[in-house]
């Protein structure tokens, strides 16, 4: 057992902001790193000490090994916090941290590698007797092969990168005609995006549910649930808006997730925080997905609806001591949905937006929690994943955790960039969101391009203006009320 009283935090933005607010709580030193660009970021000035990486791109800051480590034995921390991103899922840089005498905040490097290869998870997945999406469990050798496999098992189907992660490198195929060329454009996606161009197929699932499990392991075998979480809406096949817990859900598909869930994590010998996600169909059958090997994004709602830390309790896992509570006595109570806040333009198809922040202002209230990395007046900055903050609305109702969540919206000022913000609004808003019945093509299903065009000039005469309107009144009441 080592006990850890000073953690390097390996990220940036909203989640190293998020980490070092719990290490302060419990008295444990931070340690924040900063590119050239985010010299001023908030996670710079809450940190106990901070250390310059000198450089900008990702690659030569925050995914430098070697600068990492060589910074962690200078501040001389006990552990390093990965929080998700970066270094999170590389098991050469877990092995590194352990090598130097300091715990890596994480699972064993084995079970990152496992993890890591969607095809080694599918296979793992399907020998301990949890379903998966239909499909191979081999590197596909090249399109003819594919398209063989794809004429078997029938269109549509999607291509997928074995090392994939952050939606890219999925391609998918609706009938045989472009076949050859789709794959050659997954193959060189993957090759570009992960070094590594090993492509599989997997039926395509149309219109599924994305729900997730939230796990937690020891170092001395035990494994426990934090229920579940709801991430179908998305755009890119990326998340945008969470909600624990799922709509609808029967609860013993819940209680089989649950298990296979924790099946996946005892198989790959897990000690950590993690998640494990699957695809439901209408029918409320599952397919596991892939299990992420760390923090997720969405860690919060699951945090909001049964008031367990998860930084804290990686770190008490970290540090080799037993979990601390048995399956039945995590409760929850109520309903928390979260909104990514992303410098992106939802009526441009979400595309990165860049600027200052000049105006700044975060909601506040009951049930209301804003992780965030940002302040008034700071550069947003390029090189980066786009996100600013996170909104996160509880209630002791799903019906009132919209209403907060849409009062928080209209009170939340962001000046500068263009959000997703009024996307969260449309969501609010939006009659199958509020009945709680949509799956993964929601998103898909408001862009007025999916749509036919008379479709399209209803939907942007009536729905769309509607919705803007709405939080745009709401906005301009509020301007007008100061
Ligand atoms: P990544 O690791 O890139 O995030 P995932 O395998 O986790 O990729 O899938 C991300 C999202 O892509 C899912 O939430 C879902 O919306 C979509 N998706 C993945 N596989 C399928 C499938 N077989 N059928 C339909 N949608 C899928």
């Amino acid at each position: 057992m080592k006990v850890i009283r000073k953690v390097l935090i390996a990220n940036r933005g909203e989640i190293a902001v998020r980490i070092i607010k719990t290490l302060d709580r419990l008295g444990v030193d931070s340690v924040a790193i900063f590119s050239d660009p985010d010299r001023g970021s908030p996670h710079v000035m809450m940190a106990s000490e901070a250390y310059s990486l000198k450089g900008t791109s990702s690659t030569e800051t925050y995914l430098d090994i070697d600068k990492i480590i060589d910074i962690a034995r200078r501040a001389k921390v006990d552990a390093i916090h990965p929080g998700y991103g970066f270094l999170s899922e590389n098991a050469v840089f877990a092995e590194r941290v352990e090598a130097a005498g300091m715990v890596f905040i994480g699972p064993p490097a084995a079970a990152i590698r496992t993890m890591g290869d969607k095809l080694e998870a599918r296979a793992m997945a399907q020998a301990n007797g949890v379903p998966i999406v239909e499909g191979t469990l081999q590197p596909l050798r090249d399109s003819g092969e594919a398209r063989q496999k794809a004429d078997e098992m029938g269109y549509p189907v999607l291509l997928k990168a074995a090392a994939g992660g952050g939606g890219k490198g999925m391609r998918v195929v609706w009938d045989s005609s472009s076949f050859d060329e789709q794959f050659e454009r997954a193959r060189s996606e993957a090759r570009n995006a992960f070094g590594n161009d090993a492509i599989y197929i997997e039926k395509y699932i149309e219109r599924p549910r994305h729900i997730e499990i939230q796990i937690a392991a020891d170092a001395h075998g035990h494994i426990v649930h934090l229920f579940e979480r709801e991430c179908s809406i998305q755009r890119r096949h990326q998340k945008v808006v969470e909600e624990a817990p799922a709509n609808n859900l029967r609860p013993e598909v819940l209680q089989a997730m649950s298990q296979a869930a924790m099946t996946i994590a005892r198989a790959c010998n897990y000690r950590n925080a993690g998640t494990v996600e699957f695809l439901v169909d209408d029918q409320q059958r599952f397919y596991f997905l892939e299990m992420n090997t760390r923090l997720q994004v969405e860690h919060p709602v699951t945090e909001m609806i049964t008031g367990i830390d998860l930084v804290e309790l990686q770190l008490h896992i970290a540090e080799g001591k037993p979990l601390p509570l048995r399956q039945e006595e995590i409760q929850r109570n109520g309903h928390a949905i979260e909104l990514r806040v992303y410098a992106e333009d939802p009526r441009q198809n979400f595309m990165p937006s860049t600027g200052v922040l000049s105006k700044y202002r975060e909601p506040t209230g009951a049930g209301i929690r804003v992780d965030s990395g940002v302040m008034a007046g700071m550069e947003i900055p390029v090189w980066y994943d786009p996100l600013l903050a996170k909104l996160i609305a509880w209630g002791q109702t799903r019906a009132q955790a919209i209403e907060r969540m849409k009062r928080a919206i209209s009170n939340y000022v962001i000046e500068g960039v263009a959000t997703t913000l009024p996307f969260g609004a449309q969501v609010m808003l939006h009659p199958d969101f509020v009945d709680g019945n949509y799956a993964t093509d929601f998103v898909d299903r408001l862009s007025p391009s999916m749509l036919s065009e008379e479709e399209r000039q209803m939907l942007g005469k009536t729905a769309l203006r509607i919705y803007m309107d709405a939080i745009q009144r709401l906005q301009l009441a509020k301007t007008n009320s100061q």
